[in-house]
């Protein structure tokens, strides 16, 4: 038989899945894969069951329902005073993935390059590999994850496409400071490149920091794709709603790809996160409040047991070294390890890297219920304290 393509069958089953198997096998409390234990809110929930049982249940328009194109613009300028054309700046599509794939296939030719931040979520080097693009990675360094400004401006070239950018970031748990953004808005206007803004974490930023979008910057309005997923804002992972924002020519080639990949995307769900994102501001205060609530709860049990536990400024995850506690092997073996012997679950840090990064840091998600946390915390109390 002739071979499938070699780009993806070179990659294994993502981490998350693999960890979320070895979990349920042990019964272990699974804090590896990113998704709350709580669905989000009832209203939202109820907007959906509505509009499915209401109706129509066909092809909603190839760009979005307008009401949720009109919803995705009305929110930018309401939280970050950006106007946006709802008609030819805003496209729906099933998931943030959905929408970076539509970016990669859209914007890249084979050979071009993609300055890549490492520690980076898992779909992008295969979508971009598999788009012809040639990544060139970048490395932020725990546990303060700076931004290496000439590692980053070494990066870049005139082969340079664009840059993909997650802020805030999975799984360094790092909120971009405005002086960063700066530094990142100018070399793409200097590379007269793109930037593709993986902000599905917008709402989710901790200790006071608010969210700056990099296309609200000066010469970014028209070479930004601002992304944003239901998934994270109202917790609902599995809906696989995502939205992107972008100037006209640069979201066409996008809803090119998205018009031969999907097409559309359930319009009951549609609807009900056109009503989710036009919800007041207590409801994304308390979103990043309860969350950081969370981090707090859970940071200050790994630390009690003596994880080495880094900074986190925003998004679902929390990393920690490992090291303190004496372990010997690497991060693979540690998330297996405590899987097995403790019966909680993270994700090895190390898979968030093209190549050889650093073993010794592992990932939890808090996105879940304070009895959880704690009981997962107990779990690993108990089974570190007695070892
Ligand atoms: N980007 C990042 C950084 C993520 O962590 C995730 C995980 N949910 C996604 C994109 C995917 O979002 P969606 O489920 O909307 O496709
Ligand atoms: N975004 C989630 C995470 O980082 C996982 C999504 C997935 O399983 N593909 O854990």
């Amino acid at each position: 038989m002739k071979p499938a393509n070699s780009v993806l069958s070179g990659y294994g089953t993502t981490v998350f899945e693999v960890m979320s198997r070895l979990a349920m096998e042990h019964q272990s409390i699974n804090l590896g894969q990113g998704f709350p234990d709580e669905d989000g809110p009832e209203d939202v929930r109820r907007a959906a069951a509505d509009a499915l049982m209401a109706g129509p249940n066909q092809y909603p328009p190839m760009l979005g329902l307008p009401e949720l194109r009109q919803a995705v613009a009305a929110h930018a300028k309401h939280h970050y005073g950006l106007d946006v054309d709802w008609q030819n700046e805003v496209m729906a599509a099933s998931g943030a993935t959905e929408v970076l794939t539509g970016c990669m296939m859209g914007l890249i030719e084979p050979g071009d390059e993609v300055v890549l931040i490492e520690p980076l979520y898992d779909c992008y080097l295969p979508i971009i590999r598999r788009a012809g693009g040639v990544p060139k990675m970048v490395r932020v360094e725990p546990p303060n994850w700076t931004l290496p400004r000439a590692d980053l401006e070494a990066a870049f070239s005139d082969r340079t496409k664009l840059i993909l950018l997650n802020n805030p970031m999975n799984p360094a748990a790092k909120v971009f400071a405005d002086d960063e953004l700066s530094f990142i808005a100018e070399l793409v206007m200097r590379y007269d490149t793109y930037a593709v803004c993986d902000e599905v974490y917008e709402h989710i930023a901790f200790d006071g920091r608010g969210h700056t979008p990099l296309i609200t910057l000066p010469g970014m309005r028209d070479r930004c794709v601002r992304i944003g997923s239901a998934g994270k804002t109202f917790s609902l992972t599995g809906w696989k709603v995502g939205y992107a924002t972008a100037a006209p020519e640069l979201l066409a080639p996008i809803a090119k790809a998205h018009q031969f990949v999907t097409f559309t995307t359930p319009p009951n769900l549609q609807k009900a996160v056109a009503f989710g994102l036009g919800k007041d501001d207590a409801y994304f205060r308390g979103l990043s409040n309860d969350m950081q609530a969370k981090r707090d709860r859970f940071g200050a049990g790994l630390s009690r047991i003596g994880f080495d536990v880094i900074d986190c400024q925003g998004t679902y995850f929390i990393t920690a070294d490992f090291r303190p506690l004496g372990f010997e092997g690497d991060d693979v073996e540690f998330c297996r390890h405590i899987t097995v012997e403790a019966g909680v679950t993270a994700v090895p840090v190390s898979a968030f890297y093209l190549e050889n990064g650093p073993s010794h840091f592992v990932r939890f998600c808090f996105c879940k219920k304070d009895q959880v946390l704690d009981a997962a915390i107990e779990r690993l109390e108990a089974f570190f304290g007695k070892s």
